[in-house]
């Protein structure tokens, strides 16, 4: 950590990787591009962004990461996923393709593609917990939502409980456990870095 810049990674094998990249320097930090395990040493945390879960996962294997960063998550690093990212860090998947990789750095059951194959995006506006000053305007893209989450997690949002959300009503969709984050929306994508500052903060804390 330079100047109290904390260096954060983003996975950059696939997905939206510049948007993160972006949001991180406008939330404070040094952002790097990891796509190999020597980047992947050098961070104080690791962002992996939104995109696809089984293409990242095999790119996972075919980079060879997939060991040291089971190693670096499980040894503390703070990590955030987003979307692609938060299905990734979970313990279990419903609906991913069987040979999937799991990080397990979240112990909650996530469900691929949750928002219905014919809905392929979805927008609220979503109080988030640790976030102040109102709630997040929050994106779904093919995004999954969590379905059970256990004892150490803590649930950071859910969709609100009103019939324009239908089935995503009540609907778990941002968690932490320890100095782990995961949302299944893009903050990314809005301009409004609340979230990123609030993962800054974590590294920063770590
Ligand atoms: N549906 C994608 C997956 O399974 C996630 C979509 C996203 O990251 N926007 O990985």
């Amino acid at each position: 950590m330079s100047d109290g810049q904390p260096r954060i990674g983003v996975l950059a094998l696939q997905g939206d990787v510049r948007e993160h990249v972006a949001a991180l320097r406008d939330s404070g930090a040094e952002p790097v591009p990891v796509r190999r395990a020597t980047e992947l040493s050098e961070v104080d945390g690791l962002v992996i962004p939104g995109g696809e879960s089984t293409t990242m996962s095999r790119l996972l294997d075919i980079f060879e990461l997939i060991e040291p960063l089971r190693e670096r998550v499980a040894a503390g690093m703070p990590t955030y996923g987003s979307c692609a990212g938060m299905i990734l860090l979970a313990g279990t998947v419903v609906d991913g393709r069987p040979d999937q990789q799991q990080l397990a750095a979240v112990d909650m059951v996530v469900r691929r593609n949750a928002f219905g194959r014919q809905v392929d995006s979805f927008e609220c506006e979503l109080p988030v917990t640790g976030v102040d000053d109102g709630p997040v305007h929050a994106v779904f893209i093919r995004a999954p939502w969590v379905e059970s989450v256990g004892e150490g997690v803590d649930v950071l949002a859910r969709v609100p409980d009103i019939p324009s959300s239908g089935l995503a009503a009540g609907r778990i969709v941002a968690v932490r456990q320890g100095c782990v984050l995961a949302t299944a929306f893009h903050p990314e994508l809005t301009g409004d870095e609340r979230v990123h500052r609030l993962f800054v903060e974590t590294v920063r804390a770590a």
